[in-house]
């Protein structure tokens, strides 16, 4: 019965409901349904759009897919750019970051792969260039200038200098090729990569013929020497270039013989052209030097053919004695050469005698006399640190075996000798050591004393490579000092005792 109570309770609140709360209550059930089937529908087409439009990175290079770059400077990378992109939507507006895989050595020739990349959830894209490095500067020829510089008469034009540098390959002057054509020289190099350089420089001509200066003047004046040395020269071009060196001289100067003589000076460019100068040289006589005869009595003891084993003793004896002498030295004995320096700084004169003393030799030709003199003149000066004036002939200026081999040298020399200024000695007393048959120091001293005793002044043949003559001198110097005669060393101005010349 409850049962039955309640079912009629409800038929009674659902009698009291209006007709509007029904309808209205319809309605809304109404729109959730429809409100729910819209959002599955929209779901199923959001989620359609999706699919469709797929979201996806697009990356893209600026610039070309081949990009030349120049060696040595900096890679200016134009990149690449990357966007979201879809089917449906469209391309988004902001960037996506790209990364840049692969970098280019800027210091060396060759090519290089550069990629980008670029990543949305991932999935990314990438694209990539080829960067090639290349050397397209050429290299520079710098010119140098000398300052003032014009081409020399001569030889033309001298290169200055140059240099040619490429950024690559360092220095490559070496390389450059030079040609010079009329008034201009052109240069061109090329570096390793083929590039090339060219440069010119106009040359300055101020071309006018030199003038050769005469130092010393055109005419000089030498006394008569066995040592001539020109007076000198010098060559200058218009362009103030010194062009002694290509001096032509031609013309010859006996200078040991007196006269005049004419030498010619030239100098002769590749064009044939001749700048010329002349000369006159007048050999003249040295001073004639005047004979002194000494009033007191005088013997001068010359001792030839020396240094030997015996020059040692000898200078021993005369120092005893304070006596001088005088040496005509020869050049055969090495050995005894100091004793040269040893009597000259004693006080003794030394005088030329010969190198060889061998007449086939010494009296050949003239020049082979002077070689023979010059050789014994720098020995002498080597041992004493002076020149000599004085000499004696190999046999005496009356000898006449030189005629055997040079007829008239004697006349030729004796002459030669003193226009030189050179004295040279004979002797009025001969010992007889070498081919007056005295063999002993008796004989020697006995020979040298009888000699002198007649003549106030004397001039005494000895030779110092004999030693019995060597020990001779002792006896002789006794003598003289008891004599009252003074014992000297020959200088210019001494008695000559000359022989007649026989050749
Ligand atoms: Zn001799």
């Amino acid at each position: 019965m409850q049962e039955k109570k309640r079912k009629t309770a409800k038929h009674t609140s659902e009698a009291h409901r209006t007709r509007e709360e029904i309808k209205k209550d319809y309605r809304k059930k109404k729109a959730t349904v429809v409100f729910a089937i819209a959002l599955v529908y929209l779901v199923i087409v959001a989620a359609a759009a999706v699919i469709i439009d797929d979201r996806h990175v697009e990356i893209s290079l600026r610039g070309d897919e081949d990009l030349l770059a120049e060696v040595g400077h900096e890679l200016v990378d134009p990149g690449a750019e990357a966007y979201l992109n879809g089917n449906l939507f469209g391309r988004s507006r902001n960037e996506i970051p790209v990364r840049v895989e692969g970098k280019p050595d800027m210091d060396k020739i060759g090519d290089y792969l550069v990629v980008y990349r670029a990543d949305f959830a991932n999935k990314g894209a990438e694209c990539s260039r080829m960067v090639h490095v290349r050397d397209t500067t050429p290299p520079e020829i710098t010119l140098k200038h000398e300052d003032g510089y014009l081409a020399n008469w001569l030889v033309g034009y001298t290169e200055e200098g140059y240099t040619a540098i490429d950024n690559v390959d360092g220095d490559i002057t070496d390389c450059v090729v030079r040609t010079e054509v009329d008034d201009k020289v052109f240069y061109s190099v090329t570096d390793s990569s083929g590039n090339e350089a060219k440069a010119e420089r106009q040359i300055e001509y101020s071309l006018s013929e030199p003038m050769i200066k005469l130092i010393g003047g055109e005419e000089v004046e030498i006394g008569a020497c066995l040592r001539y040395e020109d007076p000198g020269y010098e060559a200058i071009d218009g362009s103030g270039n010194d062009l002694t060196s290509y001096v032509q001289v031609t013309g010859n100067v006996v200078p040991y013989q007196v006269g005049r003589y004419q030498l010619n000076y030239s100098i002769t460019n590749e064009q044939g052209e001749t700048a010329t100068a002349q000369r006159i040289v007048d050999i003249v006589p040295q001073p004639y030097i005047k004979t002194v005869i000494p009033e007191e009595k005088t013997i001068y003891l010359t001792f030839d053919d020396g240094p030997s084993e015996y020059t040692d003793r000898l200078l021993d004896v005369l120092a005893r004695y304070d006596a001088k002498a005088t040496f005509f030295v020869t050049g055969f004995q090495p050995e005894y050469f100091d004793c040269i320096g040893r009597a000259y700084r004693e006080g003794h004169a030394i005088g030329v005698h010969s190198q060889t003393h061998e007449y086939e030799i010494c009296y050949a030709n003239d020049q082979a006399f002077f070689d023979d003199f010059l050789w014994m003149e720098d020995l002498i000066y080597s041992q004493t640190g002076s020149y000599t004036k004085l000499f004696r002939f190999p046999g005496g200026s009356s000898n006449t075996v030189s005629r055997m081999y040079s007829p008239g040298i004697i006349s030729r020399l004796a002459k030669y000798m003193t226009d030189m200024g050179y004295v040279y000695f004979d002797w009025s007393v001969d010992s007889g050591d070498a081919l007056g048959g005295a063999k002993t120091s008796y004989a020697v001293a006995n020979n040298v004393t009888a000699g002198c005793s007649e003549e106030t002044v004397s001039v005494v043949l000895q030779h110092d490579t004999k030693g019995f003559s060597v020990n001779a001198v002792e006896s002789i110097l006794r003598w003289g000092k008891n004599h009252g005669y003074t014992f000297k060393a020959l200088d210019e101005t001494s008695y000559t005792a000359h022989h007649p010349i026989a050749n």
